[in-house]
């Protein structure tokens, strides 16, 4: 599961989509919704 890292909207599906967009601001840089990896990965 990942979030959003900027309003925190969790993403539905598969990061590794190409040109994945958060749903509610369309931000993409997401991050792993774990407590203690704080992962940044950027979707292209
Ligand atoms: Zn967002």
């Amino acid at each position: 599961m990942f979030r959003c890292a900027i309003c925190g909207e969790r993403i539905k599906g598969d990061i590794d989509t190409v040109g994945i967009q958060c749903e509610n601001c369309g931000g993409r840089v997401f991050y792993k919704e774990r407590p203690n990896v704080k992962k940044e990965l950027k979707a292209r």
